[in-house]
């Protein structure tokens, strides 16, 4: 478990940075590796899901997990962007195929691609909230 805590912490911090810094030249197999260890995270949440539905668990502690498979979602799909954005490929946002980058929808799955630029339904309120990534790429 703390291996596993530990590598969510180190790939939070690295989607971090890296939104910060976007358009700089980012260590691509870092990322890969952190994404990896956040599915494999990721796994382990649904996982617990599954047990505290089975138990009957109350409300409350299944939501928390929800929360976590929400956020840890939010996560790996913000590193896959990134990636993606470096590289010239995208990933489906609902079963992860790579695809190429001019693909508009998923040829496994048939679900939109949704583009870098466009904002994430979710994602849009939040980065209203984010003025200094804002005013960065309006200075010029
Ligand atoms: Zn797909």
């Amino acid at each position: 478990m703390a291996i596993f805590d530990d590598v969510v912490v180190n790939a939070k911090s690295a989607a971090a940075a890296v939104s910060k810094k976007a358009g700089a030249f980012y260590d691509l197999s870092k990322l890969r590796i952190s994404c990896a260890g956040l599915r494999g995270e990721l796994t382990k949440k649904y996982q617990a899901l599954g047990e505290s539905v089975f138990n009957n668990d109350p409300a409350e502690t299944i939501d928390v997990l929800k929360d976590e498979i929400a956020d840890l979602k939010q996560d790996i799909a913000d590193i896959e962007r990134t990636i993606a954005a470096s590289s010239n490929t995208v990933f489906c946002p609902k079963c992860g195929e790579k695809l190429s980058k001019s693909a508009r929808y998923c040829s496994t799955c048939g679900a939109r691609v949704v583009k870098n630029e466009e904002p994430v339904a979710e994602e849009a309120p939040a980065s209203e909230s984010a003025p200094e990534t804002a005013s960065e790429e309006t200075a010029e």
